[in-house]
């Protein structure tokens, strides 16, 4: 079994002294690896290697700054399906779903090779008489990031590649829950020929992510994971004058109206909802039909297929490569939150009409698993449309009008992602301008921006001003210092 290790100054050191916890292949129980929970100590010396590493790095050409990355991406392409097994066992998501995963990390990489022209200044030549003015865009120093289970291999790149790509040096804490997809992302960095202390991977768990926090040394910290942390991270480091960005929880909804295509809707829809068992963070958890007969069509149509999606290990040989496969969710205490809720939703009068409770798998009897889920009747405020379920749970509400609908998507707390199916174009422009969510899609199931536009959401799903990966995020990382210059003429 894998004893994992941290990172740290350019060396693989094994922490002593601290406790261990398992790694579980969530499909089979099977404990996969061991994590170390490290120190504040460990943190430490991780944040030390990476102050040190920063002047050094900052002032080496942008060009050059850049060649590390491109050895990774080629690495990260040579390395690609080996990396997707590691996500899918530590994970459970299908193989197709880490691949895109992968392939989605890789573009980040690649966008951030273009630093050299992201992270260009401005100048106004004559901005008043005889004085120029300019804009610096300067690295700030050392950065940190505390990525949540779910995509283990994507999550950090949306940040981590453009971090050190600007001049700045990084330390990243892993999710305790799947620290393996990152272990082996860091043999590939240091293969990659970062100097020492560019890049550094401290595990751990929640106190490694607060001595984060508190860590004098580091200037900001790109957060992923619950609004309830968000909110922790974000309130810590503006008390702290960090810079942070922290990405939090969702429930995204995906309105129906009476002209869409409703068998692309409900194709789009099994995918959405049930793909990587629903913790996607842009996952379609509450469908919105405006008018009963879409309600009824869809119901009928999506439970149908439901029913269809195969449920198993998604490293059995036999589904491995089909395109439709809903892996376990990522731990017993997933399984049972989730199964609270749907007692919760039965409690709370909706109809329950596919209930994904106590599912069997041929050959996996002890792995976390739920199957689809769907509840009818459901109406905005009970506890199932409020919560976010992350898991293979869909709500199922209805709406007269497109007013109504997109009422009920501002009223709600979250706002990270939100869909409308209509091949209306006056439909169309009025919920991309009114919905009140980060990443909006038209006729699209999960709007998940690739690796050149910014991702991030609204209101409770994302605290701080700038989102993670495309151009903005070169504003995270960079400094824009201004200078404001004269010389009189000689003699
Ligand atoms: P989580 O908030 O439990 O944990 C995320 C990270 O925070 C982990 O690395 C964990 O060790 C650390 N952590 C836990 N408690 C902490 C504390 N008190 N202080 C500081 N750090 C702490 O989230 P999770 O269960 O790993 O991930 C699932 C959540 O992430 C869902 O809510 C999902 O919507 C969200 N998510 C959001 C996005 C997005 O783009 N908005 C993307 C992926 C996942």
């Amino acid at each position: 079994m894998q004893k994992l290790k941290n990172y740290i100054g350019g060396q693989w050191i094994e922490p002593t002294g601290c406790q261990w916890l398992d790694v579980e292949n969530p499909s089979t129980c099977e404990i996969v690896a061991q994590v170390p929970l490290s120190s504040a100590r460990e943190l430490d010396q991780a944040v030390e290697a990476a102050r040190q590493a920063f002047p050094g790095w900052a002032a080496t050409p942008a060009d050059r700054r850049v060649e590390p990355l491109f050895k990774l991406a080629h690495l990260m392409r040579e390395n690609m399906e080996k990396l997707s097994r590691t996500i899918t066992t530590e994970m459970g998501k299908s193989l197709p779903d880490a691949r895109a995963e992968m392939k989605r990390a890789l573009e980040n990489v690649e966008a951030a090779c273009g630093m050299p022209i992201l992270q260009q200044g401005d100048k106004l030549v004559a901005a008043s008489g005889g004085i120029d003015g300019e804009v610096l865009r300067l690295p700030i120093g050392v950065f940190g990031m505390i990525p949540p289970f779910n995509f283990p291999a994507m999550v950090p790149f949306w940040f981590l590649p453009y971090a050190v790509a600007a001049g700045n040096t990084y330390v990243i804490k892993p999710s305790e829950q799947v620290p393996c997809s990152l272990q082996a992302i860091g043999e590939l960095v240091e293969r990659a020929g970062f100097p020492p202390g560019v890049i550094n991977i401290v595990n751990g768990d929640r106190n490694v992510a607060e001595a984060m926090l508190a860590h004098p040394d580091i200037a900001g910290i790109s957060f992923v994971g619950s609004s309830r942390v968000a909110r922790i991270v974000a309130e810590t480091c503006a008390r702290s004058g960090k810079r942070y960005q922290a990405l939090g929880g969702a429930k995204n909804h995906l309105v129906v109206m009476p002209d869409a295509k409703i068998d692309e809707v409900v194709r789009n829809l099994v995918t959405s909802g049930f793909g990587c068992a629903g913790q996607r963070c842009m996952a379609s958890s509450a469908i919105v039909c405006v008018g009963d007969r879409v309600h009824d069509e869809i119901t009928a149509k999506f439970v149908a297929a439901s029913r269809e999606v195969i449920v198993a290990n998604p490293l059995d040989p036999e589904v491995a490569d089909e395109g439709m496969v809903m892996g376990p969710v990522i731990s017993k205490a997933a399984k049972e939150r989730i199964e609270g809720l749907i007692a919760t939703g039965i409690k709370e009068g909706a109809n329950l009409v596919l209930d994904g409770r106590g599912i069997r798998v041929p050959g996996n009897n002890r792995g976390y698993f739920i199957g689809p889920t769907v509840f009818t009747g459901v109406r905005p405020g009970m506890e199932i449309h409020a919560t976010e379920i992350f898991g293979p749970v869909q709500v199922i509400l209805k709406a007269d009008t497109l007013d109504q609908a997109i009422a009920i998507i501002n009223a709600h707390e979250y706002g990270n992602g939100a869909s409308i199916y209509t091949q209306n174009g006056y439909w169309a422009r009025k919920f991309k301008l009114e919905a009140e969510a980060g990443m909006i899609g038209i006729n699209v199931g999960i709007p998940a921006p690739v690796a050149y536009l910014p991702f991030g959401g609204m209101k409770a799903s994302m605290f701080g001003d700038i989102k993670g990966q495309g151009k903005s995020v070169a504003d995270f990382f960079t400094h824009p210092k201004v200078v404001t210059e004269r010389y009189w003429p000689e003699g």
